[in-house]
């Protein structure tokens, strides 16, 4: 892994398994708080988020400071702000403030490359537009690997906007690299068949059902409004398609893994019933976002 982390295509499967086991150590036990590390004492993460962002941006903020780094936030309205212009803006604030690592989030797919070209300093992608969300995927493999001992051959149907999911993008490339069989399923309008061309053996499908049967894992994604128009897809339409609910969990496999990158949308993407549910690792997630960017922090600033 060179510096920094921009998407999880380009990190070898060695890579991406030393995080996961490196994550393992910072998970605290049940009900148990995060440790306190001083690996990262002395450095300052600058979290620099042009996009909405409620557990990334927190998480990595206590990451770093569970390490004992110093975190400053920057956050700005991703569509008052022109690319060009903010981003050589921020190239000069950022410079001026001298900081150990960047984490970035931008509604522009490739945001994050452009800084890391011009920057020498480590930047952390957070999300960049529909391209890549890398620690998202790290966090569901690790928490996928809490209750399974391998991701070789387990059915993994992720479900909802393909087409404008960053989330997706990144846990195809990683679930790929271990060998799992992803199968994508949405609307045919946000279900792009270049998707397929990602990796080997994805398949793609418009029916929940046929996604479902004998799944391991369901990921369901949020349907990016903030990407397309809204009234394209009204919640009352697009539940009883695309919405999870108890029936759907019938013909998945009976230990299934529910998860959610979040924000959820209840009654539009998944039902209360199943995402409170023993199946679901919602909150697994979440948890689990933080171990993990410790242990990407620790590896992009090399200690
Ligand atoms: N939180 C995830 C992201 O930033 C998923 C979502 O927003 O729907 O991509």
């Amino acid at each position: 892994m060179g510096r920094g982390l921009l998407g999880i295509e380009e990190l070898s499967r060695e890579d991406i398994e030393s995080i996961l086991v490196r994550a393992r150590h910072f998970q605290p036990a049940p009900h148990q708080p995060f440790g306190r590390f001083d690996t990262l004492r002395g450095r300052t993460v600058v979290n620099l988020f042009f996009e909405a962002s409620t557990r990334t941006r927190t998480s990595f903020e206590i990451a770093a400071k569970r390490l004992g780094a110093e975190t400053i936030s920057i956050t700005a309205s991703g569509s008052s702000v022109s690319k060009g212009e903010s981003l050589v803006d921020t190239l000069n604030t950022l410079g001026a403030m001298r900081p150990d690592a960047i984490v970035m989030r931008h509604a522009a797919s490739g945001a994050p490359h452009f800084l890391s070209r011009y920057l020498p300093i480590p930047i952390v992608n957070a999300g960049d537009g529909t391209h890549e969300h890398p620690t998202q995927a790290l966090l569901d493999a690790r928490t996928i690997l809490d209750r399974r001992d391998t991701l070789e051959g387990l059915r993994v149907a992720i479900i909802g906007d393909i087409a404008h999911s960053r989330v997706a993008r990144s846990n195809i490339h990683l679930l790929a690299k271990f060998g799992a069989s992803v199968v994508l399923c949405g609307p045919a309008a946000l279900l792009p068949r270049e998707m397929a061309l990602i990796a080997r053996g994805i398949e793609l499908t418009n029916e929940m059902s046929e996604a479902i049967l004998d799944a391991d894992v369901i990921m369901m994604l949020r349907v990016q409004l903030e990407r397309q128009n809204e009234s394209a897809y009204p919640a009352s339409e697009y539940f009883p398609f695309f919405g999870l609910r108890q029936e759907h969990i019938e013909l998945a496999k009976p230990d299934v893994i529910v998860m959610h990158p979040g924000p959820i949308n209840r009654g539009r993407e998944i039902s209360s019933a199943v995402a409170d549910s023993q199946r679901s690792a919602i909150l697994n997630q979440v948890e689990n976002g933080i171990a993990v960017r410790m242990a990407v922090l620790e590896k992009v600033l090399a200690v």
